[in-house]
């Protein structure tokens, strides 16, 4: 028989540790399966249920219509793994805003073993999201996505802090990224903006833009070209042109200074 008065108490919570919890802590504590959850309204869960709904809806839709490729909705339903990541990211970020631990990252981490494709649950994404492909996709916890917009395989919308902070970028609505596109750090990507396959974008970026390149550099705007670099938006400094302009700097300065030193 357990004798709970003899074991000592967990450091963390309080609660005395059995017999067998050998550490300071007890195996809730080490789990982090505490959940500490105000009363649910069920007026206000109804109505984030119909909002998980409302919005697999829309991405089915979104799949469907903007996939060429497919043939029917059950195809779509099926066949997508960018649907089934969307779905099982929906219900992740609800599970995560009620406060249950360890449930929310786990429906994540099998969601990306089904599909390639990983969505923290803290990211917060609009209706008519689509994935296309997917594999390698990742989104990030401070991730902020809004309506109708389109990534492709391997995009990256990655953090650039350590700290716990808003350190991923927030994309406004109809935006498209094309594969393997990196956006890093907590940029702001305008409305109605497309971002080139493969481009690295660090920097915010205004609405109605076209962006290409490493780094990404803003070629077009309201769906007219650029002609030449635009000193309020467009001022992205090329960071290998720096370094190069700097080498060169230095070799001319070394080489006077073998001229100098060779006619002494
Ligand atoms: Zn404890």
């Amino acid at each position: 028989m357990i004798n709970i008065e003899k074991s000592l108490a967990c450091l963390r919570c309080g609660n005395a540790l059995l017999p067998k919890e050998t550490y300071e802590y007890c195996s809730e504590c080490l789990l982090g399966f505490k959940m500490e959850v105000e009363e649910l309204d069920p007026k206000l869960l109804k109505e984030k249920l119909v909002e998980i709904l409302d919005g697999f809806t829309s991405d089915v839709r979104a799949a469907f219509q903007k996939d060429p490729a497919a043939n029917s909705l059950v195809e779509v339903l099926t066949s997508y793994p960018g649907v089934h990541a969307i779905l099982i990211h929906r219900v992740a970020h609800f599970f995560l805003k009620l406060g249950l631990p360890f449930v929310p990252r786990y429906l994540s981490h099998i969601a990306r073993q089904n599909s390639g494709i990983d969505i923290h649950p803290g990211a917060k994404i609009g209706h008519d999201f689509f994935i296309d492909h997917g594999s390698g996709t990742v989104i990030g916890e401070t991730s902020e996505i809004g309506n109708n917009v389109t990534l492709y395989q391997g995009v990256t919308l990655g953090g650039t802090s350590l700290e716990r902070m808003k350190r991923h970028p927030t994309l406004g609505n109809n935006v498209v990224v094309g594969a393997g596109a990196k956006l890093l750090g907590p940029i702001k990507i305008g409305d109605n903006v497309k971002i080139g396959a493969n481009s690295v974008v660090t920097k915010d970026v205004p609405p109605n833009s076209v962006v290409v390149g490493v780094p990404g550099r803003i070629v077009a705007r309201n769906g007219k070209r650029i002609p030449k670099i635009d000193l309020f938006h467009g001022d992205l400094p090329d960071p290998l042109i720096e370094i190069i302009k700097k080498l060169e700097a230095r070799i001319t300065e070394l080489e006077h200074q073998r001229e100098d030193l060779s006619h002494k």
